[in-house]
């Protein structure tokens, strides 16, 4: 048995030396909403283009539906790595410590032969674990002069972090064994709050008046209490940090100059104006906009400077690269700033792949894929064995262009930290065109249902349209199926 066992080992590591595995470059961000990426051709898209982003679409697919199970920065982390919904890998919030011994998908490529690192930020608490190589922020880390977990030391570094981050994964791939495949995180800080610009960008769209979305005066009525009870507001939950009145990095003394010899001023100039109502919303709008459209603007420079790497030494070809950050964000659309919501803008995260000769170029697909999905895409990438107990599906057959037709028709979304940014508790399930949301909070306790196709900006519940009945009862049955399903415990 011993013998069979060892020459099966043997074979299945024959077979994979035979087929060179690709290496994975797993390009991510925080907090990037579809409407700051231009490849998604949103109302930004002319006026803040991301040209280096949209070449990894140009070049490979644009994923127009990838959902995430639950909108908020840790939990979807931990969704990536363990290819499970948050009630099973314990990341239900972004207060839980990651159980690090847990199955991850980078120690299973660990296992199938590839050398894993991942540089930037972590947000998972826990040291990485089934990293060959780690350099992460400590916690949300801070946008100038960061300080890197690196494999157990913290060492400081001096510059803005995007940049940074990029510095430290060109350098580990240089040093890298090339006789291995790599699966590389680079996973950047931008472009979460609060959004601190670097030097050469602080004038960037200094001339520009960024359009307002039409919902940016929003009154949340046609609704259920949930949304009105928001603590996301451009209007009054800003606070001095993410407007720029207060600073949150420790700069160097030249760094400070510039900086604040930008703000200081402009900051003065607005005291002046003394603006209230609706006109302080605009400034306010304005203000956070255009900062964090400086903030992706650098990190799309900085995934320039990672496919020029790959160019110039012949690793394009062979390097799948996938682009997505850990879910979409509000900007200024129902008056918010902030993520959580099962709403579209939150619920959508871009995701983009190029794989040389596997994705046509330029393909656009519409199918309901799922942050859940990544891991066993990773490991089907990989010629890996896909364990049982994860939850997700392999999208290898969606990019070479074959979608299988019992391809996941709906999708379920758990929200849980109840109460962050004044988001309740929240679960639904959405088939892309409708969507039915239950907040089950004993003060709340209340449904909404929204038509995608009639009401794009999920303005009004049709909960209680009686036309509606047949449609909201069937999504009701596929939500008991979906948590059963995927094991959802109360
Ligand atoms: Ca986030």
């Amino acid at each position: 048995m011993r013998i069979k066992i060892l020459l099966l080992t043997f074979l299945a590591l024959s077979i994979q030396a035979a087929v060179k595995q690709p290496n994975i470059l797993f390009l991510f961000t925080d907090d990037h909403a579809l409407n700051a990426l231009s490849a998604y051709g949103g109302p930004l898209a002319k006026i803040a283009p991301t040209p280096c982003l949209d070449r990894i679409a140009n070049e490979g697919m644009l994923f127009k539906h990838c959902l995430v199970s639950n909108s908020i920065c840790a939990p979807s982390r931990a969704v990536i790595l363990t290819g499970k919904y948050s009630h099973l890998n314990g990341q239900l919030t972004n207060r839980e410590v990651f159980d690090g011994s847990q199955q991850t998908v980078s120690k299973l490529l660990q296992k199938a032969g590839y050398q894993t690192a991942i540089v930037g930020k972590w947000h998972l608490k826990s040291t990485p674990t089934g990293f060959d190589h780690f350099e992460v922020l400590k916690g949300q880390g801070q946008y100038y002069n960061p300080m890197l977990i690196t494999n157990g030391k913290n060492v400081k570094h001096t510059g803005y972090t995007t940049d940074i981050i990029t510095d430290q994964s060109l350098k580990w791939l240089k040093q890298r064994d090339a006789k291995k495949p790599f699966f590389l995180m680079t996973q950047h800080k931008a472009p979460h709050g609060r959004w601190e610009p670097a030097l050469r960008h602080l004038n960037t769209f200094e001339k520009v008046k960024i359009p307002e979305p039409p919902t940016l005066f929003d009154y949340y009525s046609g609704r259920s209490a949930a949304s009105a009870n928001h603590k996301m507001g451009i209007a009054e939950d800003m606070g001095p940090n993410r407007l720029m009145f207060r600073y949150s990095s420790k700069f160097t003394p030249e760094q400070f100059k510039i900086f604040d010899g930008h703000f200081r001023p402009r900051n003065e100039a607005f005291e002046k104006l003394n603006l209230q109502g609706r006109d302080r919303t605009r400034w306010n709008y304005q203000r956070y906009i255009k900062n964090y459209l400086r903030c992706v603007k650098a990190v799309d420079e900085n995934v320039g400077r990672m496919l020029k790497y790959l160019d110039e030494n012949a690793l394009a070809k062979n390097t799948v690269i996938i682009y997505s950050s850990d879910q979409g964000f509000w900007l200024g659309e129902h008056g918010w700033f902030d993520k959580r919501w099962m709403y579209e803008e939150s619920l959508h995260t871009p995701l983009l792949i190029r794989w040389p000769g596997r994705v046509k170029p330029g393909s656009i697909n519409a199918n309901l894929v799922s942050n859940l999905d990544f891991a066993q895409t990773f490991l089907d990438i990989a010629g890996a064995v896909q364990p049982s107990d994860m939850q997700g599906r392999s999208i290898t057959p969606i990019l070479q262009g074959h979608t299988p037709e019992n391809w996941r028709k709906t999708h379920y979304y758990h929200y849980y930290e109840a109460g962050g940014h004044g988001v309740p508790l929240h679960y639904g399930v959405t088939d892309g065109r409708y969507k039915l949301i239950r907040f089950p909070d004993s003060k709340l306790d209340t449904w909404e249902f929204f038509d995608l196709k009639t009401d794009p900006q999920e303005l009004k519940s049709r909960y209680t349209d009686k036309d509606y009945i047949q449609k909201i009862n069937a999504l009701k049955e596929e939500l008991t199926r979906l948590r059963s399903q995927y094991k959802v415990v109360e």
